[in-house]
């Protein structure tokens, strides 16, 4: 049995439904990750979790135990917030040791343990400084020290990152994920930014609407996602419109065209002529055109739809002025098929 399950979990506020039977199961030492749009109901889902919800159906389990009789304080889950919650007035080190005096650890123990958890977050000389004169990255440290030090059983954490400027989060997460790897305890993790999620997890439940769309590794998600949903939250999808050019492509590949399906293409998996692409070409005009130096991105009008084309490396010929006409190649296995209710389906051949 894995660690932590929640299983056909139903969340209402009143005639709203927040959870619409969703099951998770997290292993000992995993990073799992909620990943969906504002809304979407991960928060619903992780403050269930700590108990500060209560489902309206649904069972919970931690280490084979129900958790629903168990109050939250007892639970002995670590959280950390999107705003830091820190005392301005105690110094670092009391706000770590915070956690404990409800716990009634022995004062030596107390220190022991702080400066354990501020080491983890690379704080120990921080200890006695109040963290109004610290930056936000600290002071989500500190916050993060104050969930571990506990020795939770689980760590929960709900965008911790969302107040921090973008080289930040990217330091921080990846300061995150290895102290979690350190410490090897299982944590679930919320965002809705699909970067993050892929950087830091080891698996990702992604939400939409009260509901799972799909779990998996990062690399599962974003290279084989199951919905039309997933592929275009994780990720930059086109898709073909239907009519006369998608036919004739789809004819063109050797593909039948079924009028129930949905088809579509990452901007990575297709190129412009002159690239090592084989497939389909599709007559093009240049829209939009973003230099990023490794990477350029395109925005070309083509019968098919306009399609944003990602060019690695974008050699002189690949480099285009809006207005400029091209081709763009649609090779056969970079089409995936979704039916009418978005679900991933096999290519028709
Ligand atoms: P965000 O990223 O914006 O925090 P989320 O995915 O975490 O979004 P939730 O906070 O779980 O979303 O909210 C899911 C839905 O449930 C939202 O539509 C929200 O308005 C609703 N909701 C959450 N808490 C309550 C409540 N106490 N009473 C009524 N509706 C609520």
């Amino acid at each position: 049995m894995s660690y932590l399950t929640v299983q056909n979990a139903i969340k209402r506020f009143g005639s709203f439904v927040a959870l619409n039977d969703v099951s998770i199961a997290v292993d000992k030492g995993e990073f799992f990750t909620l990943l969906g749009p504002s809304g979407c109901g991960k928060t619903t889902l992780l403050r269930s979790i700590a108990g500060f919800n209560d489902l309206t159906t649904g069972t919970i389990t931690l280490d084979g135990a129900d958790l629903r009789a168990v109050p939250p304080h007892r639970r002995d889950i670590g959280m950390v917030f999107q705003d830091y919650a820190i005392f301005p007035h105690l110094s670092v080190f009391d706000n770590v040791a915070f956690g404990l005096k409800p716990r009634k650890v022995p004062a030596a123990q107390i220190k022991t343990r702080v400066m354990q958890a501020l080491r983890a977050v690379r704080l120990e000389s921080m200890a006695e400084r109040l963290p109004a004169a610290m930056s936000g990255g600290q002071q989500q440290r500190i916050g993060l020290a104050r969930a571990m030090v506990i020795n939770p059983r689980l760590l929960l954490m709900d965008e911790p990152l969302s107040n921090l400027d973008a080289k930040l989060r990217i330091e921080l997460r990846e300061e995150i994920r290895d102290i979690q790897k350190q410490v090897n305890i299982a944590t679930i993790y919320v965002t809705h930014d699909q970067e993050e999620a892929l950087a830091i997890s080891d698996r990702i439940c992604v939400m939409s609407a009260g509901r799972i769309e799909q779990i998996g590794t990062p690399q599962e998600i974003y290279g084989d996602p199951q919905t039309q949903f997933v592929a275009g939250f994780v990720g930059t999808l086109n898709t073909l419109e239907r009519g006369p050019a998608t036919e004739a492509l789809l004819v063109r590949l050797g593909l039948s065209s079924n009028p129930g399906l949905t088809w579509a293409v990452r901007p990575e998996n297709i190129g412009l002529a002159g690239s090592s692409m084989q497939g389909a070409a599709l007559p093009g005009k240049v829209n939009k055109f973003t230099y990023l130096g490794r990477e350029a991105h395109l925005q070309v009008a083509t019968p098919a739809g306009d399609l944003v084309v990602h060019v690695a490396n974008p050699s002189r010929s690949e480099i285009l002025a809006p207005g400029s006409t091209t081709t763009v190649v649609v090779p056969k296995e970079s089409l995936m098929t979704f039916d009418a209710d978005g679900r991933r389906t096999a290519a028709g051949g």
